[in-house]
């Protein structure tokens, strides 16, 4: 037996919602986006030329870079793009956290910070959220090596007031604040507005939930140039070419229909609102939600039960067997067609079951 396994890496991966393929299903488990993606995605994707292939894409993804800039209202030179903001939140926990100081992200966030941070062999430290799953803005006033606060966070749903994340943002001169904004297009408050005031935030969003196209792996960064141009200069130490080119120009399609963008999501808060008071009504505590997903318990059912009930059902929500949330199940909204069977089949199973 040789020796080589002392040389490699192990570490505890991401484990992403499951991508079962039933033709009943109603999938509400990875908060994907239930409605298309704007038509003009469509018409550009059946217009391009296979033999275009042959080639390289662009590398700084120019069209696709210049159309986000047009849209945020930012100079070219402060977006950066990548394949999904999975990409975009592992290149930029690469960049900016290379202290030897511990680097802070709650203990209930997005599961993938604890799994960048270790691939990275970044020390990290979790202060805890309330007793409300809200989170602390004091316990970032500590001295650290870069903080990671997903706003809205998931899987809470909660939104921390844009002023909370501009005292975090001031409070941490010496430290690069990433806001990952998944999220944020459902209600929340964008920090994009802070980039121009400090030179140590970065904002990172993604085209997966309110511009339906997780499959399209788009995401992308707005900071500081100097903060923009250390990032690209680690991906291009890496892999130049990250963006291909249907995403390149189906991007631009998507970021250009702002009509489609407000009509889908809006109809995304609706139902969510109404999912949310039907729950309600059922006997769930559901957080209040800035995103595309209710975060709810109900009162006597555990959440275990419900998840496995409604999975035999070919209803797929997120369980989390996690302490402190054990007992939420994260419930993606879908169309309300899809909302309307879901609550109707936990509706009949609270009433079998007494
Ligand atoms: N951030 C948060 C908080 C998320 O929930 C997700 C979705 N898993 C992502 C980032 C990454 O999404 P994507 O890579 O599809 O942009």
């Amino acid at each position: 037996m040789g020796d080589w396994r002392k040389n490699i890496r192990t570490v505890e991966p991401y484990v992403p919602g499951e991508q079962p393929k039933y033709e009943d299903m109603i999938k509400l488990n990875t908060n994907e986006n239930p409605y298309p993606p704007a038509p003009g995605v469509e018409k550009v994707l059946k217009s391009m030329e296979t033999g275009d292939f042959r080639l390289y894409p662009k590398p700084d993804a120019r069209e696709l870079v210049d159309a986000l800039a047009a849209e945020y209202g930012v100079p070219a030179e402060q977006v950066f793009v990548g394949v999904g903001s999975d990409d975009v939140l592992g290149m930029a926990f690469l960049t900016c956290f290379c202290g030897d100081k511990e680097i802070l992200f709650p203990d209930i966030t997005y599961s993938f910070y604890p799994v960048w941070a270790d691939l990275f062999r970044i020390p990290y430290k979790r202060p805890a959220l309330d007793e409300n799953f809200r989170i602390k803005k004091e316990d970032y006033f500590v001295p650290n090596g870069g903080i990671v606060i997903a706003n809205p966070n998931a899987p809470t749903s909660i939104a921390l007031p844009l002023a909370d994340i501009e005292e975090i943002v001031k409070h941490n001169p010496d430290s690069v604040v990433i806001i990952d904004e998944a999220y944020v297009d459902f209600g929340g408050e964008s920090a994009l507005p802070l980039v121009e005031k400090y030179d140590n935030l970065l904002v990172v969003q993604t085209f997966s939930k309110s511009r339906s196209m997780a499959g399209m792996r788009i995401g992308f960064a707005i900071g500081n140039r100097e903060l923009i141009d250390a990032m690209y200069a680690v991906r291009n130490s890496y892999n130049s070419y990250t963006m291909n080119m249907p995403s390149i120009l189906c991007g631009v399609e998507a970021v250009k229909d702002r009509a489609y963008f407000d009509k889908t999501r809006t109809a995304i808060m609706e139902t969510r609102e109404d999912t949310a008071k039907k729950l309600t009504a059922l006997g769930f505590t559901v957080l209040p939600s800035a995103t595309n997903f209710l975060f709810a318990a109900h009162e006597s059912v555990p959440a275990e039960e419900l998840f496995a009930m409604l999975r035999e059902k070919h209803i797929y929500v997120r369980y989390f067997k996690q302490p402190g949330i054990q007992n939420y199940l994260r419930i993606t909204i879908g169309t309300p067609e899809q909302m309307e069977r879901f609550v109707a089949e936990v509706e009949q199973y609270l009433a079998d079951r007494i």
